[in-house]
């Protein structure tokens, strides 16, 4: 019989808030996205500690990461998931630098210390906890950290293409959650906007066409009739538009012929997006054209999985907050391995979900310290397999 109350006994803060601190400095913001350096530290982290991790380059400087535990086959694995890629800092100044990993008041500070450097950091020390605790598995336990899941989540496409999450039988992410279980996630819809106008003096604008006036025009039209209203979805909250960038024009004094929007939208499962793009060229026929950028597919998941129950269980025993499956507005990785691999997800991460993006982003170190407890608990009944 699996003696977990040891098992928990090996979690020490220390090396959990070293590891973080270690992995906030290593700066991997996206864009560029620099996730190399970062993927390379934490593979020797793991070869030290005698676990073999695969390191898989790509371009020159990005990487996934994969540390796979192997089990006796008696049960489908479980995918750790996590991505290494953080948004920029911005422009704003912090309270401390924001790739200096500071600990102050029980909080670690830092981009990444709740979106979500904290999750990985504490997937990967969880995941070494297991595997030095000599416990056989009777499943296998996938580690898989991700570049670019902050854009295109080709990192998460790459794992996936080359058959390195095969035998999952569910993928549990780190994203930040407030360690709230999160079941479901919204579907992210790019477009992009062009109005074409024509250029004229400014002094005599009767012989341009302003390319700007017609996207304004146009984005209006947009916000008050693409009726979204009436999806819904039980554990989602309503389906949004926002306008995310605009460029146009060139100078002051010439009618700008030229005028670009990008727009994200997000959709609640069952929803067909073709049907919104098509709605939004209707929007615009004859004056801006749209082109489709990118469709991440929200994820439905299975509020009565096994993994849930085990999960919400697991987030009881350590927090002793019992928690409900909700759904979250963000996209994460889950868009493809859950709808590729059809398997339920859930997201539980220790960072919080209001601190995602923003300047002196962090994380408290209670828990950080839950959240591996947490992924012990639930990595260990999962994967128990017949003795
Ligand atoms: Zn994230």
């Amino acid at each position: 019989m699996l003696n977990e109350a040891a098992l928990l006994a090996e979690v020490k803060e220390d090396s959990v808030v070293k590891l973080l601190q270690k992995v906030i400095q290593i700066e991997s913001t996206n864009p560029p996205g620099n996730e190399l350096a970062l993927a390379r530290w934490l593979a020797d982290y793991f070869t030290q500690a005698s676990v073999e991790a695969e390191l898989l380059e790509y371009e020159g400087k990005h990487a996934n990461l994969v540390v796979r535990l192997q089990g006796r086959g008696q049960r489908p694995a479980l995918i750790f998931s996590a991505h290494m890629d953080t948004v920029p800092a911005g422009e704003v100044p912090w309270m401390f630098p924001p790739f200096s990993g500071t600990l102050h008041e029980g909080k670690i500070y830092g981009r990444g210390a709740a979106d979500m450097k904290s999750g990985l950091a504490a997937m990967a020390e969880a995941a070494l906890i297991l595997a030095q605790s000599g416990i056989s598995l009777g499943g296998d336990l996938i580690v898989a950290f991700t570049y670019d899941e902050t854009h295109g989540l080709q990192g998460a496409k790459q794992l996936l293409g080359n058959g390195y999450l095969e035998g999952a039988g569910a993928v549990l992410i780190s994203e930040p959650s407030t360690l709230d279980v999160f079941t479901a996630e919204k579907g992210a819809l790019w477009l992009k906007c062009r109005a074409k106008g024509k250029t004229a003096h400014t002094s005599m604008p009767q012989l341009g066409q302003n390319a700007i006036l017609k996207m304004a025009h146009f984005l209006h039209r947009v916000e008050e009739s693409l009726d979204l209203s009436a999806d819904h979805h039980s554990l989602l909250s309503e389906p949004t538009f926002t306008v995310g960038t605009i460029h146009g024009g060139v100078t002051i004094n010439v009618i700008p012929d030229a005028c670009e929007a990008e727009l994200d939208i997000r959709l609640v499962p069952d929803m067909d997006y073709q049907k919104v793009v098509q709605r939004v060229r209707e929007l615009g026929e004859g004056y801006v054209e749209v082109e489709v950028l990118d469709w991440k597919k929200p994820v439905e998941g299975d509020p009565k999985a096994g993994i849930v129950s085990l999960s919400l269980q697991a987030v009881e025993e350590v927090t002793g907050l019992s928690r409900q499956p909700k759904g979250v507005s963000y996209y994460t990785d889950g868009s493809v391995i859950a709808n590729s691999l059809q398997i339920p997800m859930v997201i539980i991460g220790p960072g919080d979900t209001g601190e995602t993006h923003q300047p002196n982003e962090h994380v408290e170190v209670s828990r950080l310290v839950q959240a591996v407890k947490i992924y012990l608990l639930i990595a260990t009944r999962y994967l128990a397999g017949t003795q």
